[in-house]
């Protein structure tokens, strides 16, 4: 118990203790302020508290959002979603009364000693006034001066409120700025040229969790060349890329980027060498122009682009052209692409990037097979001499590619061109092949 009291005396006591000792303290006067603001805002917590729902939050707009209209039809959901929406109501409601129970006797003692204040004055003065101290003009300016005083002081303690609370918010977003950051980044300079990149023993385990899912990755891309990364579902390739656009740091070995370890890299300028299309790409509900220029450059010419990726008769038809608003969110005519389009317009994006390597992961997944014969046909257009990786299920793909790597269990199994794995015997390469092909006779 005792021990129990101790501690409870240590958690008030500490952010002042934080303050009195920390470097942050000494170093941003500011920062002080706010700690010394947060021992108070404890004392009045419960007074205060604000409570944030991201349930209450993601239930709101995914009840509104259509694009999950088919899903909760036609699956029935919408009973699941009504009864989950008002329990969370429910939940947050009953937060908000908790919050309310707490305030009212301080809101109530504050009206009845406002109360007893008025009377006393009223009270005082009047005698005065029955006694002839003062006149009942003097009376009146008294008693108005009594109510300006007592709103003046009623007006300072909220805002002394509000001050606290707001530093609450400041207080957490100090100490959000002062994390270290989760991936050092380094100050060597990269320009945007074509470069030899290369894997070193690297292994990769997600954060929190032990299983390898690469390990032991060792391969050289040399500049220019295509490389294809095949291999069933979850078999690393996609965290494969992600380590190599710096998403994630491996748990072991490093990756060369011209014989330098990438984390000495400028973080902006290396990520500047990429342009990737992942499979879980996002459109904004901006303009067409606006989502494929993502804010530089809006007034290029996109023409040129347009009729590489195919979206030339899509555009040709809206009559805003590049104008036009993705998705219905902020504007009626707003356009939805369909899947195959959408895909087409984030090509179009990894494009107008201009950056020296280029990372396409399952680019056409969702493509109509004419679309995708295109894609294949412009494949050399659309990459030109740069640097590819391409991630594809389709194998027929492949061939379009200087190298593959089949990936199996977090490795890579095979290692060669097209002609050269198709014929391992019980090679899953050739097996996916073979399997696939099979479809097509
Ligand atoms: P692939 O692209 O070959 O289908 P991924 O690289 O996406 O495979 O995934 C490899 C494995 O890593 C899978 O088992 C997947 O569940 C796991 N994984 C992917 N992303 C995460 C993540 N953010 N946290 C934990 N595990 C993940």
């Amino acid at each position: 118990m005792a021990e129990d009291r101790k501690k409870k005396t240590i958690h008030k006591l500490y952010p002042v203790i934080k303050v009195l000792f920390s470097t942050a303290g000494k170093r941003y006067p500011l920062f002080f302020v706010f700690e010394a603001l947060k021992t108070l805002v404890q004392v009045v917590q419960p007074f205060l508290g604000v409570i944030v729902t991201r349930i209450f939050g993601y239930f709101g707009w995914s009840i509104v959002d259509f694009r999950f209209g088919k899903d909760i039809r036609l699956y029935d959901a919408r009973e699941m979603m009504v009864e989950r929406w008002k329990k969370n109501t429910e939940e947050s409601i009953a937060a908000w009364k908790w919050q309310a129970d707490k305030n009212y006797p301080c809101a109530l003692l504050s009206g009845i000693l406002s109360l007893i204040r008025t009377l006393i004055t009223y009270y005082y003065v009047g005698l005065l006034v029955i006694r002839r101290v003062f006149s009942i003009g003097i009376f009146t300016q008294m008693i108005s001066s009594a109510g300006a005083l007592d709103a003046t002081l009623g007006g300072l303690v909220w805002n002394i409120q509000e001050l606290m609370k707001r530093c609450n918010y400041a207080y957490e977003y100090v100490l959000f700025m002062e994390y270290p950051a989760a991936l050092p980044k380094g100050k060597a300079r990269i320009d945007k040229k074509d470069h030899k990149i290369e894997f070193k023993n690297v292994s990769f385990a997600y954060p929190g969790t032990d299983k390898k899912v690469l390990n032991g990755i060792n391969i050289t891309i040399e500049p220019g060349e295509h490389l294809s990364i095949v291999g069933l579902n979850g078999a690393g390739k996609t965290t494969f890329i992600k380590l190599l656009c710096r998403l994630y740091d491996p748990t072991e070995g490093e990756i060369l980027v011209d014989g330098r370890n990438i984390k000495e890299y400028d973080y902006k300028e290396y990520m500047a060498q990429f342009a990737p299309v992942f499979q879980d790409f996002k459109l904004f509900g901006f303009t067409i122009r606006e989502n494929i220029a993502l804010g530089e450059g809006g007034n290029s010419d996109l023409s040129d682009l347009i009729k590489i990726v195919g979206l030339e008769e899509f555009i040709g038809k809206l009559e805003k052209g590049l104008d036009t608003r993705v998705f219905k969110v902020f504007e009626e005519d707003g356009v939805e692409p369909s899947g195959g389009e959408q895909q087409k317009l984030a090509i179009a994006r990894a494009l107008y990037k201009q950056a020296p390597v280029v990372i396409l992961d399952e680019p056409t997944a969702a493509l109509d097979p004419i679309a995708e014969y295109e894609i294949y046909r412009h494949f050399h257009t659309l990459v030109g001499n740069k640097t590819a990786f391409y991630i594809s299920h389709r194998l027929s793909s492949c061939r379009f590619c200087d190298r593959i790597a089949v990936f199996s269990d977090g490795k890579i199994a095979e290692y060669g061109n097209h002609d050269e794995l198709v014929i391992i015997p019980d090679g899953i390469y050739a097996k996916m092949f073979e399997a696939q092909a099979q479809h097509y006779r």
